[in-house]
């Protein structure tokens, strides 16, 4: 077995916490580590415990493995993504779409990496220098997985400035059409936001299908999949609003595929000034921004941003006006989340009756172990 560097835990609790996130305070390199490589981890009577990426910053080591230390080879990520791929099986989402997540990070031990398979392509997000240097070993394990249901696959790595792509094997149409609960849309896993779609709204999408009534307007729409949704339920007109030229297009595709004749207005503009501009009202609004804030550091701007966007909205609701509303934002908290929708209610003097709160759908799971993997909250709304 290849011989691995080591760090050293420097505190107890660590070990018995699991969190696959190990902070620099907490572990102390024993041998020479670069950004990226594996590493052991001892616990404080020397005992291999674990084994993970090596990173330069707040968040030292990400560990991929719990136990003793094991040779690191396709045969490693293999089992791991078989594991993920079971999972997602068992649960029966392939049943009902052929786009879902195989991987979601730190829940499924693979930190720092995102998969999704869009049908017969796969998509993967790499957020860690670690997980980029896995990739080649990680293309040949799903290959052998998939077999011929992966024609190609495709990698982003956002850990610098500039988000690199690459194909990694194979290649297929893009964008490539997809289908979840018997609507078709077209997912860019070239060009597209994230790995091309977003995956994480499939089981928010359904609500809004089943309740989204009348006027809808759908902010922040990227390519329509709460406008598709709408207008397979009882949604008479919808009003997508993004500032991405290319979503808009996304969308306007997606919607002649399904509802060639349905009533649609499509806007490019800031979802702030769209508010700030228009007189008119609605009986449902979905409200999907991106993440306002990654870090804690910039929490109150963030949390002043989502109020404001939150109470212009809730002043273009008709009366018993529906509304969804979200955050992606890791560190807003649930509990914040609401008190936002209470600080947004005041404000616009508006009585809010949460019905239902939303997360991210099955393919996207939070390990018990790492709560910052609940990172997608919404609320469903109904107003006076
Ligand atoms: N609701 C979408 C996902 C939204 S992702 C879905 O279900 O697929 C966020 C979207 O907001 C992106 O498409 C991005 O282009 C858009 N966006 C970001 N900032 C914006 C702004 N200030 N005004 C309008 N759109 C914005």
């Amino acid at each position: 077995m290849g011989m691995y560097p080591r760090v050293i835990i420097t505190k107890k609790e660590i070990v018995e916490r699991k969190h696959p996130w190990l902070f620099s305070q907490a572990v102390k390199p024993l041998d020479e580590i670069h950004e990226g490589d594996r590493v052991v981890v001892l616990d404080q009577s020397r005992q291999p415990i674990a084994m993970g990426h090596y990173h330069n910053g707040t968040i030292r080591v990400k560990v991929f493995h719990w136990g003793k230390p094991i040779e690191i080879n396709e045969e490693f990520w293999f089992e791991k993504l078989k594991k993920s791929f079971r999972k997602r099986l068992l649960l029966g989402i392939p049943s009902h779409t052929n786009a879902f997540r195989i991987v979601h990070g730190e829940a499924d031990l693979f930190p720092g990496l995102t998969m999704d398979y869009y049908n017969g392509v796969v998509s993967i997000g790499v957020y860690s220098e670690g997980m980029w240097s896995e990739l080649s070993l990680i293309v040949s394990a799903i290959k052998r997985l998939l077999k011929e249901d992966v024609k190609a696959i495709y990698a982003r790595k956002h850990t610098g400035k500039t988000v690199i792509s690459q194909l990694l094997d194979g290649n297929a149409e893009n964008p490539i059409i997809c289908e979840e609960h018997s609507i078709k849309f077209l997912v860019d896993w070239k060009h597209g936001q994230k790995t091309g779609h977003f995956l994480d709204q499939r089981d928010n999408r359904l609500l809004v299908r089943k309740y989204a009534k009348g006027k809808v307007l759908d902010l922040f729409s990227y390519s329509g999949g709460f406008s598709l949704n709408a207008l397979a339920g009882k949604a008479k007109s919808i009003t997508l609003v993004d500032s991405s030229e290319r979503a808009l297009e996304l969308a306007k595709e997606n919607i002649r595929l399904n509802f060639p004749d349905a009533n649609v207005e499509l806007i490019k503009a800031d979802v702030f000034d769209f508010l700030n501009e228009t007189n008119e009202r609605w009986d449902t609004i979905i409200c999907d921004p991106p993440a306002f804030t990654k870090h804690v550091r910039t929490l109150p701007q963030a949390v002043r941003a989502y109020t404001k966007l939150n109470k212009n909205v809730l002043l273009k609701l008709s009366k018993d006006g529906y509304l969804f509303t979200f955050s992606c934002s890791q560190v807003v908290v649930p509990e914040l989340f609401r008190k936002i929708l209470f600080w947004a209610s005041q404000q616009a003097q508006k009585n809010t009756l949460i019905v239902k709160y939303m997360h991210q759908s099955m393919d996207h799971p939070e390990s018990v172990f790492h709560p910052e993997g609940l990172y997608l909250k919404g609320i469903f709304a109904v107003i006076d």
